[in-house]
C-alpha cells in the first residue's frame, strides 16, 4: 500500500476563459504604454522563449516547424530563440528526422548534460539526489537528517559536494530543497517546521556560501504540486490542491497557474486547522489539528492506543502488518484514512466557497492519487523549482498559444 499525494482539480471551463481574458488585458495595456516599449519587448522575449523552451521540454525531439506551427510563434522567431538556446546550450541538436521527401528537418532536444542537485529534506531521513533537466535522476542518497540546522547545512554541503565531484560531466544549475514546512520568501527563512523541531532557520546561505550554487526552497506539499504540473499530467490544470500526507499533513495550493504562497509563505496551512479543540496535542502545540488524526504519526498513535504494541511500529512496519491481514494495524490505518476524509471535506468546502463567491460553477473537485511516485514527487519538485527560473512557468501547450495570439492581436491594435 503506498500513500501517495492527493490532488484536486476544479473542472469547468469558466475558470479558465476568465483567466485568459484578464492575461490578454494585461498584455494589451502593456502594449499601449509606448514609453514603456524596451521593456516590452523584453517581456514578450522572455514569454517567447519560455514557450519554445517548454515546448522543447514537452514535445522532444521536435523540430523548428513544429516548435513555429504548435506555438504559434513566426519561423524567424522560433530560429532566433532556438538559436540563443543552443548557444547558451540549454538545447542541443538530435536526431534527423525523416520526411517522405524534401529537406530533412533537424530536431532539437534539452541538453541532458545540465543538471540539478534536489533535496528532500524530512524529520528522520534527507534524500540528496542529482537530477538531469528532464527529472531523470542519475543519482540518489539518503543520510540521517541531523538533529539541528546548523550540523544539517554542514552534512548536507559535504555530500552535495562529493556528488557534484562525482559527476564531472554535467554542469549544475543549482540546488532545489523541499522542506517539511513553510519557507518565507521574503526572509529566506523556514519560519514553520513544527515535525522538523528545528527553531526558525536559514539553510539557504549556509549551503550557497559552501557549494557556490544557487539555492532554492520550498514547502513540501507545494514541491508536490510544481512535480504534478511539470513533470505529472496535470498540463492542462490551472487550479489544484494537492494533500501529501507523511509524518505531518502539508497542503500546496495551485491557483489560476500559480502557487498559492499567502502572508509568511502560510497558505494552505490546513494540517494546523484544529478539528476539535480538545483533542490530542499536535507538534504546534496546538489541539487536535487535522494531522493529529491523518498523518502516518497518528496511524502510529491509534495502533499504539488499540494496545498493539508497547514499543511502536515505524510507519512502514504498519504498512507491512497490514498488508499480512493484522487486524489491529488494518484499524489503525481504516481511523487514519476516515482523519483524511474528515479534512478533506473542509479543503473541499473552502474551494467550494471560493468558487460560488465568484459565480461561476463548474464540475466538482475531482479526486486522485498523484502522477509521480511518492519517494519521488518532492526531488521532482525541487527539480521543477530551479527549472522554472530559466523555463518560466510550465504553462499548457494550449495557452501558449492562446497567449501568442492575442500578444499579436495586441501589436496589431497599436
Ligand atoms: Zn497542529
Amino acid at each position: 500500500m503506498l500513500w501517495r499525494p492527493l490532488f484536486l482539480a476544479p473542472g469547468g471551463d469558466g475558470w479558465f476563459a476568465g483567466e485568459l481574458r484578464v492575461r490578454i488585458l494585461v498584455l494589451m495595456r502593456r502594449m499601449n504604454f509606448t514609453d514603456t516599449q524596451v521593456a516590452t519587448s523584453g517581456t514578450a522575449r522572455g514569454i517567447n522563449r519560455g514557450i519554445v523552451l517548454n515546448l522543447i521540454r514537452r514535445r522532444q525531439p521536435i523540430s523548428r516547424a513544429d516548435l513555429a506551427r504548435v506555438s504559434g510563434l513566426q519561423r524567424s522567431t522560433v530560429s532566433l530563440i532556438t538559436e540563443q538556446l543552443i548557444r547558451e546550450k540549454w538545447v542541443i541538436y538530435g536526431p534527423t528526422g525523416r520526411l517522405p521527401r524534401g529537406r530533412r528537418p533537424t530536431f532539437l532536444q534539452l541538453n541532458e548534460k545540465r543538471a540539478i542537485l534536489v533535496v528532500d529534506l524530512r524529520p528522520s531521513i534527507t534524500t540528496i539526489a542529482v537530477s538531469d533537466v528532464n527529472g531523470r535522476f542519475l543519482s540518489q542518497q539518503g543520510i540521517p537528517t541531523p538533529a539541528d540546522p546548523q550540523t544539517a547545512a554542514a552534512k548536507f554541503s559535504e555530500k552535495i559536494r562529493q556528488m557534484i565531484g562525482s559527476h564531472p560531466e554535467l554542469v549544475f544549475e543549482g540546488i532545489g530543497i523541499s522542506v517539511p514546512g513553510r519557507f518565507d520568501e521574503h526572509r529566506q527563512r523556514v519560519l514553520f517546521a513544527p515535525n522538523l523541531k528545528w527553531p526558525e532557520f536559514d539553510l539557504r546561505g549556509p549551503l550557497e556560501k559552501a557549494t557556490g550554487l544557487q539555492v532554492d526552497m520550498e514547502n513540501a506539499a507545494n514541491a508536490c504540486v510544481l512535480a504534478e504540473v511539470w513533470f505529472g499530467h496535470a498540463e492542462k490544470t490551472r487550479d489544484m490542491v494537492v494533500v501529501t500526507i507523511s509524518e505531518g499533513v502539508g497542503v500546496g495550493m495551485f491557483t489560476n497557474g500559480q502557487l498559492a504562497r499567502g502572508l509568511n509563505g502560510m497558505a494552505g496551512e490546513f494540517g494546523h486547522v484544529p478539528l476539535d479543540l480538545e483533542g490530542p496535542q499536535c507538534s504546534c502545540k496546538g489541539h487536535g489539528c487535522w494531522e493529529v488524526y491523518a498523518s502516518n504519526w497518528a496511524a502510529l498513535r491509534y495502533y499504539q492506543e488499540s494496545g498493539a504494541a508497547s514499543n511502536g511500529p515505524s510507519f512502514q512496519v504498519l504498512l507491512s502488518l497490514a498488508e499480512s491481514g493484522d487486524q489491529m494495524a488494518l484499524k489503525a490505518l481504516d481511523r487514519m484514512a476516515h482523519g483524511i476524509g474528515r479534512g478533506m471535506r473542509m479543503v473541499v468546502a473552502v474551494i467550494q466557497a471560493e468558487v460560488e463567491a465568484a459565480v461561476l460553477v463548474g464540475k466538482p473537485p475531482r479526486v486522485r492519487p498523484a502522477a509521480a511516485e511518492p519517494s519521488v514527487a518532492r526531488l521532482r519538485g525541487a527539480v521543477a523549482l530551479v527549472l522554472q527560473k530559466h523555463f518560466g512557468p510550465s504553462a499548457p501547450v494550449t495557452r501558449l498559444r492562446e497567449l501568442a495570439g492575442a500578444r499579436r492581436a495586441a501589436l496589431r491594435v497599436q
